[in-house]
């Protein structure tokens, strides 16, 4: 992973092989690609830290648990660890000067490692921070600046295998640290899937989604994280909680939901249970087109409450979907005449083009199943004035979407701000929650007297409701950039809770998410987990301040 932005060194967006993307950005948000000047990739050496606080005795004592090579305090590995990927750490990473790091990173091998580490940490009084892979983007992992006491980053890297599988119960034991690719690999070798597949799916953990209480396209099939994980592991000062993999219980209130989402204020999540699936014989996306989003949205709730039950169900709106034409690679030849054909078509049905919604609908199973789900989302569709586009722009969806993070990358370098920020809500306040969001985006926007962008689209399905995801960006000011984008993202999160949605559907709280918790779950909800953290971790040990 870059120290200063997302994915593997070397690899980056471009827009060179997409003709329409430059004209889009400009009209966006008003940035000229072909004459805004690109920043150099900072330099490490010119970065401004604090040196490790951490005693010699202590670094002793740690590298007698896990073997020297597994500590350091190397600049570069306390730099790694400071951060997730939010815009905010990324423009902080980017400036050059970070005010408080980890003191020290370690790498355990095992559970009882880990073990050892909490132990020893808690006697020296120092601040433990586990970390995957470090791709949340809600602030929950940086350390407090005014923190005096010693931090560890506990990376949990090494731990990556799966350890067993139940066949007859389906259920596999990973240890937290497994990236996405790594544990799919495993699990794949043996006929199964987790069919967790978040947009982070390269650079995030088992430890971290249940963590973050992640979710992943596929989750209308498949489950939420907080549905896939059936029992865990978790670290705590002198000993180890052990929730096993049940199907169900009654155990109320329940543990395993207290570590959902609890972002390492609990202790160390060092094993999974999860439910993992036969790998389905067929796996597809199909594309469709509404005329409007009303209507789109509607046909995904039709599809929500149907028998179709696909895996995914995901729309865009009207500007997210000319997001996705502008961002393809230049058509030629064929493809290029079907799309003109198939759009004259459509303009001579009446069709605004510059309505259009694309939708993607996963279909999941044995060759009879995928057809009969197909057949139902068919009639749907076409009841809700939709078409059918065949696979083409699924399969390009399916291969493109772990390269669109590097898009923000490149945005930063040329000056501008782009983020997301997601929330779900049920299908009777969807529509307003998209409007009062869109509202207070340009109303943002207005403030800072700035020309700026905002698009949506749907996506994870229940039945009661689903997710709306919105992407927004704007040319920053070079005074005070994030003082700026805290405007327009307080105005987006604000209007979330007030019409009626979550803080978060699925990147948790940490610091960015926190100052609206109290409206999100009440104030006595906040006192329940204010009470929780206190017990459990009366020292203030445990990732401090994270969430509330
Ligand atoms: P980290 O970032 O390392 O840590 C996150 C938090 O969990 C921290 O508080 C950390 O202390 C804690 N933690 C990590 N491991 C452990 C452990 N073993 N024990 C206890 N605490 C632990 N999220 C989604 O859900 N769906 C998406 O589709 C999605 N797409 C994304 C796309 C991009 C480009 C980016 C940058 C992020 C995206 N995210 C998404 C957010 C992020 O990937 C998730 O929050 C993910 O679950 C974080 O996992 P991680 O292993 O990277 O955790």
């Amino acid at each position: 992973m870059k120290w200063w932005g997302w994915g593997i060194e070397g690899v980056g967006f471009h827009h060179e092989d997409k003709p329409g993307f430059a004209p889009f950005v400009l009209k966006a948000v008003g940035l000229d690609l072909h004459t805004a000047e690109r920043a150099e990739k900072p330099a490490f050496e010119n970065v401004q830290m604090p040196d490790s606080n951490a005693q010699a005795s202590f670094l002793t004592a740690l590298a007698g648990i896990v073997g020297e090579r597994y500590v350091s305090t190397e600049r570069i590995e306390r730099v790694v660890h400071t951060f997730g990927k939010s815009l905010r750490d990324l423009v902080r990473v980017r400036s050059g000067v970070i005010e408080r790091t980890p003191d020290v990173v370690v790498y355990p091998a095992d559970e009882a490692e880990v073990q050892r580490i909490v132990d020893a940490v808690i006697a020296e009084d120092a601040v433990v921070i586990p970390f995957g892979g470090g791709s949340n983007i809600a602030g929950s992992l940086e350390p407090d600046p005014t923190e005096t006491r010693t931090i560890v980053s506990v990376d949990l890297g090494r731990m990556n295998k799966v350890l067993s599988i139940d066949d007859e119960s389906g259920l596999a034991r990973i240890q937290a640290g497994a990236l996405g690719p790594d544990l799919e690999d495993q699990l794949k070798a043996k006929g199964w899937t987790i069919g967790h597949f978040p947009d982070s799916f390269t650079h995030s953990t088992v430890g971290g989604w249940v963590a973050t209480r992640s979710s992943g396209m596929q989750s209308d099939k498949y489950g939420d994280i907080s549905d896939i994980a059936k029992g865990m592991h978790v670290v705590r000062p002198g000993g180890l909680l052990e929730i096993r993999g049940i199907p169900s219980a009654s155990t109320g209130p329940s543990v395993r939901e207290m570590i959902l989402g609890s972002e390492g204020r609990l202790g160390i999540i060092t094993e999974v249970t999860v439910q993992v699936h036969r790998i389905p014989a067929e796996r597809t996306i199909y594309a469709y087109f509404f005329p409007n989003w009303k209507a789109g949205l509607a046909a995904m709730r039709a599809i929500s409450e149907s028998d179709a039950a696909p895996s995914v169900t995901r729309i865009s709106d009207a500007r997210e979907s000319g997001f996705s034409l502008a961002t393809s690679k230049e058509s030629k030849g064929v493809s290029k005449h079907v799309q003109n054909a198939l759009f004259g078509f459509l303009k001579r049905r009446g069709w605004d083009l510059d309505q259009l919604c694309l939708s993607f609908i996963g279909y999941e199973g044995s060759p009879s199943h995928v057809a009969r789900q197909k057949s139902m989302v068919g009639k749907i569709v076409k009841k809700h004035g939709g078409i059918g586009v065949g696979t083409g722009p699924g399969v390009l969806y399916d291969q493109k979407k772990f390269d669109t993070p590097y898009l923000r990358d490149f945005l930063l370098d040329m000056g501008a701000a782009g983020d997301v920020s997601e929330t779900a809500a049920p299908w009777s306040k969807l529509q307003g929650v998209y409007d009062a969001t869109i509202a207070a985006a340009n109303g943002a926007y207005a403030k800072l007297d700035r020309t700026g962008w905002i698009m949506c689209h749907m996506s994870h399905s229940y039945h009661s409701g689903a997710c709306l995801y919105f992407t927004f960006a704007f040319v920053m000011g070079d005074e005070d950039p994030l003082g700026e984008y805290d405007i327009v993202k307080s105005a987006i999160q604000g209007a979330f809770v007030k019409a009626g949605g979550t803080i978060s559907h699925h990147h948790g709280v940490g610091l960015e998410h926190s100052p609206w918790l109290e409206d999100d779950i009440s104030p006595e909800g906040v006192a329940v987990m204010r009470g929780l953290f206190a017990s459990a971790d009366a020292g203030g040990n445990f990732n401090p301040n994270k969430i509330l």
